[in-house]
């Protein structure tokens, strides 16, 4: 019997607010522990929470750019459970009104373009976190996290396999970081992601029974755990047992799961609404405002980018994956308007450089205008292919403008016709047994003499013309 796998994904996504998202506490990742907590974040008694604007405009932003409905009223409430990491005992969250819902994401993969429902978007408080002391003598708390604020985003059941998983898992991370509302820094856990998994026999109307893997941070993990999670429930079913809906724990390292808890064992969080929180009211004009603010996101970006430039789907979604990647590729575009061009020397040799020298490259010294630049005289041919490469490995160190590195180095190709032919003469004049043996019929003589005319012009001889010259010098002087 052919299987068919069914996948929801629940991303949590820390927001990047100045500020907590019910206190003033700076929301800053990797400070020392605990020096960044107050009364509110810590669930001192009689502390009172004041929602953060800022954390409620990213949300909704969001929402928006996922295709949600945004509600305009929609409430707090607390989530109870007993745990370490939560001080008040409760996780404020948003449980029957959520801020966002029913939105849709498109994706692409090999070709082909799929909508995956967004069911929900709603705000939320992280928890502290727990460091297991090396020691085993005990556990700390690092409350530096706690009430930093998150958006939980999840989306319907219709994901059918592993690469799809990976895929939204990606694209949702590319929307949040265009919007600008996450930093995305995966390896922070900022961004992470519950894997809802099930199967059903290929044709089946409903869906089978599911488990759940919680935290995974990564984009090869989730497809992993995919895979992983999808085989073991498969063969559960072709040896006649059946799936137990539980909670299980991903471990990458390993490549399997293990069983948390499970549904006898699931938590009765007892829902009910945040009396100190008043409801969240929203105008239609902060939600118009909102949206006027929303970039070009990925997805219409590549699609732009393979109707309107011609590129490959390869190419634009490459170029689009890093906003950062696809505003050099813009801004480099208005100066040499040559697309494939750009996106070539931006695949290659840019990228590899950003490897060596790190990201911020592309802020100072390589920015989109001095790259476009270089590639302009390129596609001119006012400068060779080596001495463009030369250009931009010199101002990534130095940052100097493209024309006075030209001038420094002398790297502007020779074209004055007198000047060349001279030194084709020259050549020949000191070349005699190559001379002959391009006369006898041995074409690699002219590879060679043309080697030897290029090296004196320092490289910077217009191969078309040396080769010209040097056919004419050589024909004429038989
Ligand atoms: P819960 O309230 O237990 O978190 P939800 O109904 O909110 O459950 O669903 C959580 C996630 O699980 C969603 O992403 C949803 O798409 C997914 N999901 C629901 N049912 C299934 C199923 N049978 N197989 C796979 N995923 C599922
Ligand atoms: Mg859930
Ligand atoms: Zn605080």
């Amino acid at each position: 019997m052919e299987y068919e796998i069914v996948i929801g994904l629940e991303i949590h996504a820390e927001l990047k607010t100045k500020t907590k998202i019910f206190c003033g506490c700076k929301n800053e990742f990797g400070e020392e522990p605990n020096t960044n907590c107050c009364p509110v974040c810590l669930g001192m008694p009689g502390a009172m929470p004041v929602l953060n604007q800022k954390a409620l405009e990213y949300a909704i932003k969001a929402g928006l750019a996922m295709n949600c409905d945004i509600a305009e009223f929609s409430k707090f409430d607390r989530k109870n459970y007993f745990y370490p990491d939560t001080p008040k005992a409760y996780q404020i969250s948003q449980y029957d009104l959520p801020l966002c819902h029913d939105g849709y994401i498109d994706i692409e993969l090999e070709g082909t373009t799929k909508r995956i429902g967004i069911e929900r978007i709603h705000l939320e408080e992280d928890a502290g976190k727990l460091i297991h002391d090396a020691s085993g003598e005990g556990s700390l708390i690092d409350h530096n996290r706690s009430g930093v604020p998150l958006i939980e985003i999840v989306t319907r059941p219709d994901i059918r396999s592993p690469e799809e998983a990976r895929t939204v898992f990606e694209s949702i991370k590319s929307i949040l970081e265009y919007t600008d509302v996450s930093d995305c820094r995966m390896q922070e856990g900022s961004v992470r992601a519950d894997v809802n998994l099930s199967v059903r026999p290929k044709g089946k109307g409903t869906f089978g029974v599911r488990t759940e893997m919680k935290n995974i941070n990564s984009f090869r993990a989730v497809e992993r755990a995919c895979r992983a999670e999808a085989e073991r429930q498969t063969e559960l079913l072709e040896r006649g047992l059946e799936v137990v809906r539980e909670t299980r724990r991903w471990d990458d390292l390993k490549g399997t799961s293990f069983p948390m808890r499970s549904k006898e064992e699931a938590m009765d969080y007892r829902f009910f609404p945040e009396p100190d929180l008043l409801p969240v009211v929203i105008d239609r004009s902060l939600i118009a405002e909102i949206k006027s603010s929303i970039p070009e996101l990925p997805f219409d970006k590549r699609r732009r980018y393979t109707e309107q430039y011609g590129l490959p789907l390869y190419d634009a979604k490459l170029l689009t994956e890093s906003k950062k990647i696809s505003e050099i590729f813009e801004t480099a575009l208005e100066v040499c308007k040559n697309p494939k061009l750009v996106s070539n020397w931006i695949m290659t040799d840019l990228l590899r450089l950003v490897n060596e020298k790190g990201k911020s490259i592309l802020d100072t010294a390589l920015n989109g205008r001095i790259f476009g630049r270089i590639l302009l005289y390129f596609d001119r041919g006012e400068i060779s292919q080596a001495s463009a490469r030369t250009l931009m490995e010199v101002i990534a160190e130095t940052g100097e403008e493209p024309d006075s590195v030209i001038d420094r180095l002398s790297l502007r190709v020779q074209r004055d016709e007198n000047l060349v032919s001279g030194v084709v003469k020259t050549i020949i004049r000191d070349n005699p047994q190559a001379v002959s043996d391009y006369r006898a019929g041995k074409t690699k003589a002219l590879g060679f003499l043309m080697g030897r005319t290029m090296a004196a012009l320092k490289g910077n001889g217009d191969p078309e013309q040396v080769r010209s010259l040097l056919i004419k010098e050589l024909d004429r002087t038989e």
